[in-house]
């Protein structure tokens, strides 16, 4: 059963409760596993039957006695909760026949969904903790490394940098220096669920990744900085790390082999730009969350989490690492694209029938995530634009549907792939409205410390309030322009940097809509 935040939201825990109450008095033994998030929100509560395979959605409580002596019992399904296709008018029985899953590929989430994500039993029986056994067995910390950067794993929390040779620079910064692992959890993308729904989902995933982090660059200590937002996070992630401290997999002496390493949770207060490295070490260490020059940056010394060389990598990224310890480097790079190996996880939201948490191989085309994946667009109106990378991402028309989706390709329109909000757009959004609706959401989080960044995007935010308004002025588009290059070139961070982006990449491909919008006055 389903028990992600939206299908508990919509009643899953009752239903597991129905179905344990029902099995006991049907005298019909069945385990109940209560899963992290399965991925298709808009049609919770959902729930798999094994062994039988069927997939089951908007599932109700009440039907639980059916559930259990129907399926369970006969191994029938209820025909009810079975997914329909509207467009094809079919009936899917296996989660694998179900449009939104078919086309999925999963690394990051290849056990959030199946497993029960407070017992770390299930884990293991999934195959977790193989890469560490390897490891420890057969690999040296270079070995380790090398096979990182061999696969070129690419950070999955926005600029894409390889992730082997961030480990290899902290690794070679300050000889003797102790070194850290830190993990971004901090998530404050409006819409963004991925990091969430792992650190929910599979807790293990993370505390693996990140101890095979800190054996290749020789770290003793990890920190995991989640924001408070995410209670439910917080409270698997400290039992998760509780259980891998029972079985001898974090603490000290691990497994035996001299290896000491122990994780702890920061809880951070929920600004957007802790989630920048430099802010998010600058609140880990207790101070105010503000970002800081670089260099030195996190990899060195005296530019981490007090002044210690700092490996950061967001929740996703730690997560992919150990089946690329398992299976390979080259096992991984047969995935995606060559210069995007793997694959990518995206919350889809907005205009399209099926919004919830999907994994695509790098590479698949835009059109097959709206219209496949995400199964078109709401009432049958038609695209207009689809939003990556976030609040700071850029809005990409129809005219790039058959883009490949990888880090350089979104960037080449404008876009970036950020950490994996993608926001949907029908006909009936004015691309104006939109753009503002982001700018705001980024002007009101800037922190405040650099002018072009604090005073540049509220001028801008002015603008757009003109002209959405109806009081836009001559010239507006123009000034616009202007301050995009100031607040894009000369702010501190990159939520400064990349704020003007939905208003840059929405008068690059909607500019009629602007003119529209200020015309209609004179
Ligand atoms: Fe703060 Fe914005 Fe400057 Fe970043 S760019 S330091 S958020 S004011």
């Amino acid at each position: 059963v389903c028990c992600g935040l939206p299908c508990t939201a919509l009643g899953s825990q009752e239903i597991a409760r129905e179905l344990a109450d029902e099995s006991a008095r049907q005298g019909i033994e069945v385990d109940i596993v209560k899963t992290g998030c399965q991925g298709l929100c808009q049609k919770g509560p959902l729930m798999q039957v094994e062994p039988h395979g069927y997939f089951y959605q908007k599932v109700k409580p009440e039907r639980a006695g059916e559930m259990i002596s129907k399926t369970m019992g006969s191994g029938q399904p209820v025909r009810e909760f079975l997914y329909r296709d509207s467009f094809l008018d079919e009936v899917k029985e296996q989660i694998q026949e179900v449009p939104f899953y078919s086309k999925q590929v999963k690394i990051a989430l290849r056990n959030t969904g199946k497993v029960d994500p407070h017992d770390i039993h299930q884990y293991i029986a999934a195959g977790g903790f193989k890469a560490v056994k390897k490891m420890f067995s057969r690999m040296s910390p270079d070995d380790v490394l090398e096979e990182v950067k061999k696969a070129n794993l690419r950070g999955r929390g926005g600029a894409g940098f390889p992730a082997g040779f961030k480990w290899a620079h902290t690794k070679r910064s300050g000889k003797g220096v102790p070194k850290l692992v830190i993990a971004n959890g901090d998530e404050g993308d409006p819409g963004a669920f991925m990091d969430r729904s792992i650190m929910e989902g599979d807790p293990f995933s993370l505390l693996e990744g990140m101890l095979i982090c800190a054996y290749s660059i020789d770290a003793n200590f990890g920190f995991i900085y989640v924001r408070h937002e995410y209670p439910l996070a917080i409270k698997t992630l400290e039992k998760a790390i509780k259980q891998a401290e029972e079985m001898g997999l974090l603490g000290r002496n691990i497994l035996g082999t001299g290896f000491d390493f122990s994780v702890f949770i920061k809880e951070g207060a929920g600004a957007f730009v802790c989630g920048e490295a430099t802010s998010l070490v600058a609140s880990l260490e207790g101070q105010r969350g503000f970002p800081r020059a670089r260099p030195p940056r996190l990899s060195e010394v005296g530019g981490g989490a007090w002044g210690y060389p700092s490996n950061l990598n967001n929740i996703e990224t730690y997560a992919c690492v150990p089946p690329i310890i398992e299976k390979g480097a080259d096992w991984f790079l047969g995935i995606g694209t060559p210069g995007s190996p793997g694959t990518k996880v995206f919350s889809l939201a907005g205009k399209v029938n099926n919004t919830g948490l999907v994994e695509v191989p790098m590479g698949i085309t835009l059109r097959e995530i709206v219209d496949e994946i995400g199964g078109g667009i709401l009432n049958n109106r038609k695209f207009k634009a689809i939003q990556t990378g976030g609040p700071s991402g850029g809005c990409i028309p129809e005219q790039y549907l058959d883009l490949p989706v990888d880090f350089d390709s979104l960037w080449q329109v404008g876009s970036m792939m950020g950490s994996g909000g993608m926001v949907v757009m029908d006909e009936s959004d004015c691309m104006v409205d939109i753009a503002k609706f982001f700018l705001a959401f980024c002007q009101s989080e800037s922190c405040g410390k650099c002018p072009p960044c604090r005073v540049g995007t509220y001028q801008m935010l002015q603008i757009m309030e003109r002209i959405t308004s109806g009081e836009g002025q001559p010239g507006d588009i123009e000034r616009l322009e202007k301050l995009i290059e100031t607040v894009g070139e000369g702010s501190l961070c990159g939520l400064g940097r990349s704020a003007p982006n939905p208003v840059a990449t929405t008068l690059r491909y909607f500019r009629e809509e602007y003119e529209e919008h200020i015309h209609d006055k004179y």
